[in-house]
């Protein structure tokens, strides 16, 4: 045995509590084991599968305590060094354990440790990983000889993939494309050169939400016609074990995936695509808070090859890189197909208190203006999108007599009026809480008063379809949000009716919003966008921008014109305006100006310390405590300290959303105008944080999209 071989082994473990865990290298795997390797060791009376990260000579801890690693895990691939590298960056980047972004990366199935203890004692093997490589080349039994052609591309595309073919290692360039204009035949044949130019790269392409895009995956394939892994969570766990290892061994060469696909190692990535790159579902709103789509640029970067982010309406944070050349702006300001872009028109709304009793037939919630526009699609036999972000019959249960509302008993939220999918006359609805999914029954009477005069206030998606269908007894009605999508197969039966002409008027949410392509949809009716419009987020314009956007550009984007009806109570609001111009440019530079006056993201930067806790009082004074030593941190210097980038604490706050399922919830605001300081400042802090939690659960967010 070579006496020179470290004898330690450094194992990256889905714990919080170090970076890596020292374990003995056996006697019959030393010289062997390298960083990448997938090995089974114990774990208090378990045993669990880490991933080698680097071998030591001595260990960290006393030697005494250090315990064996039972051995290799069978069948499993090497790791590329890369992607542990990834994992020590975002480890960094938002203050959490490599082990706890990279291990739950991992598919379950292949990290289960052998069965019958020791694995080098095994009888009869179970071969996940073989299971897993057998699944992924039946799966890929489709590929045809040659791939399918796409269409001439337009100038705007001829010159967006110009631009991207002369940049060679790192680039990030910003696809900015209006809807409709085409960015996914950018992303299709800029790929395709990529992987046509070297036989044995990969590339990926990250996207919102898979289920919502079921046909994308397809055309991707048909398109790229090359071994593809698709990856996300909603995934059979068979099916994601094939997919992921195919990545990680370099066997698939597109992988096309949700925010977490951007942790899958692939060891011979030479371009990324991140579609819809403002799309907030890209961070994860749980610990750990990771951005895909900074973690794809990152990536990018380490790996020295090009990234594109798309979007016809960029986050603020990207267009400001693109206008300071951190980013190449790449701009596609025509739809792909010559359509025109929709006609918007921002209807005001009036409330009228008064339900019953529409005299000319229009139903609750709509303007004359936008029923008309309706029935004359109809009439035109062309389809209508009736956009309303808010799922449930109505959101609010009332007492007419004493003010009583539907609040639920564990958060500061009400309890939203649902229909029931199987009920009768007498129990037709029940009230759900949308915050703790806790549910009750509809009550005869006022819990309060007595009463029976029980009111549902405002509207759902529910209660807008029963509106329209007694308004329009002949025409073919659907509706799509979540609470159809849990329905399996639901969703794909609802798109597949929609493409086929076979649904007139479609209901929904922000699922509908989402890169769908119907043809015949001419018009989309937004009942109320006010919901977003007073946020107390400074995201809100942003946001109701991007969503605005996206639906109205679900409208005429084959035949005819769309039109665009949004209805609201503040039509002078400069949202809107922008809307109307369909000018982002110009929308998000006005938004950069005030972001920069205001000193917010992107010429500062945000972290927030969120603390739970069951009494409102315990989280706060947690924080309180956490901002004092804070303090004490920043007034000791530090040769590092640079008095312009000192975080600036704001006072602890409770949570917009103060508490749910009985837990309260209150957050600290950190900013400071300097990245590294900021990085600096929260290093320290976490440390002391650990010691001092109590029965407060903390956890520490960086670069927060909701505040
Ligand atoms: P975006 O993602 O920019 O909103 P898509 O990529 O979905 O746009 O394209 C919009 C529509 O235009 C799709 O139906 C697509 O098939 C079509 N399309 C894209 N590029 C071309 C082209 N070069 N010629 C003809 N049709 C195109
Ligand atoms: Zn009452
Ligand atoms: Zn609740």
């Amino acid at each position: 045995m070579n006496s020179q071989s470290p004898t330690y082994a450094a194992v990256l473990l889905d714990v919080p509590i170090a970076a890596a865990f020292d374990y003995r290298i056996p006697a019959d795997q030393e010289g062997r084991l390298a960083a990448g390797d997938w090995v089974v060791v114990p774990w208090a009376r378990q045993q669990r599968v880490g991933i080698v990260v680097e071998l030591r000579g001595r260990p960290a801890i006393d030697a005494a305590r250090v315990r064996e690693i039972i051995g290799p895990m069978p069948g499993a691939p090497r790791l590329d060094t890369a992607w542990l590298s990834l994992g020590a960056f975002a480890a960094g980047y938002y203050h959490c354990q490599p082990g706890e972004l990279l291990i739950p990366a991992i598919p379950k199935r292949l990290r289960r440790p052998p069965p019958g203890g020791e694995p080098k004692r095994r009888t009869r093997p179970r071969d996940d990983f073989g299971d897993a490589r057998r699944r992924f080349e039946s799966l890929q039994k489709g590929l045809r000889a040659t791939a399918e052609p796409g269409p001439p591309v337009t100038d705007d595309q001829r010159a967006a993939l110009a631009a991207l073919a002369s940049g060679r290692g790192y680039h990030c360039s910003l696809l900015n494309g209006i809807t409709g204009s085409g960015k996914t035949e950018v992303y299709l044949n800029w790929l395709s050169d990529v992987l046509s130019a070297d036989p044995h790269v990969q590339v990926l392409l990250l996207v919102p939400e898979i289920a919502l895009t079921p046909h994308l995956a397809g055309r991707v394939q048909a398109r790229l016609n090359q071994p593809c892994a698709i990856l996300h969570s909603a995934m059979r766990e068979t099916d994601r074990a094939a997919h992921w290892l195919a990545a990680a061994e370099g066997r698939a060469r597109v992988v096309i995936g949700t925010r977490l696909a951007v942790l899958a190692p692939m060891p011979r990535l030479a371009a990324i695509v991140v579609d819809e790159e403002h799309d907030t579902s890209f961070k994860q709103q749980e610990h750990p808070h990771y951005s895909a789509r900074d973690l794809a640029i990152a990536r990018a970067h380490a790996a020295d090859i090009p990234i594109v982010l798309g979007s016809a309406t960029p986050s603020l944070e990207s267009w400001h890189a693109a206008g300071r050349g951190r980013y190449s702006l790449l701009r596609m300001t025509h739809r792909a197909t010559g359509a025109a872009l929709p006609e918007i028109r921002i209807v005001p709304l009036r409330e009228s208190g008064a339900a019953p009793g529409q005299p000319r037939g229009t139903p609750e919630g709509f303007t004359d203006e936008a029923f008309a526009a309706m029935q004359e699609t109809l009439a035109e036999g062309a389809q209508t999108l009736v956009f309303l972000n808010r799922r449930g019959f109505a959101p609010v249960l009332s007492c007419g007599h004493c003010g009583w509302l539907s609040q639920c008993d564990d958060c500061s939220a009400y309890r939203v009026l649902h229909r029931r999918a199987r009920g009768n006359a007498r129990n037709r609805f029940m009230l759900i809480c949308h915050h703790c999914a806790s549910t009750s029954a509809v009550p005869e009477r006022c819990p309060n008063c007595g009463d029976p005069d029980l009111i549902a206030l405002g509207r759902g998606t529910q209660r807008i379809e029963e509106l329209l269908a007694q308004a329009l007894p002949q025409v073919r009605i659907a509706r799509l949000d979540r609470d159809v999508a849990r329905r399996v197969g639901a969703t794909e039966s609802v798109f597949e009716r929609l493409h086929g002409g076979e649904i007139d008027i479609i209901v929904g949410t922000q699922m509908l919003a989402k890169g769908h392509d119907v043809r015949r949809l001419a018009l989309v009716v937004v009942l109320d966008a006010d919901g977003a419009l007073f946020s107390s987020d400074f995201r809100g314009p942003e946001r109701l921008f991007a969503m605005l956007t996206q639906v109205a550009g679900r409208a005429g984007r084959h035949d005819g014109r769309g039109r665009v009806f949004v209805q609201t109570r503040f039509a002078s609001h400069p949202v809107f305006g922008a809307l109307l111009a369909h000018d982002y440019p110009s929308f998000a530079n006005r938004l950069l100006d005030e972001r920069r006056e205001a000193s917010l993201p992107p010429f500062t930067h945000h972290a927030i310390l969120r603390a739970q806790s069951a009494e409102l009082g315990e989280a706060l004074g947690f924080l309180t405590e956490a901002r004092r030593g804070a303090q004490t941190l920043l007034e000791t210097p530090t040769p590092a300290s640079n008095p312009a980038g000192t975080p600036i604490l704001y006072y602890p706050v409770p949570m917009p959303l103060a508490r749910i399922a009985g837990v309260s919830r209150a957050q600290l605001l950190v900013e400071s105008p300097s990245r590294p300081a900021l990085h600096a400042f929260l290093r320290a802090w976490r440390a002391r944080l650990d010691t001092d939690a109590g029965r407060v659960r903390w956890q520490l967010e960086v670069d927060p999209i909701e505040i």
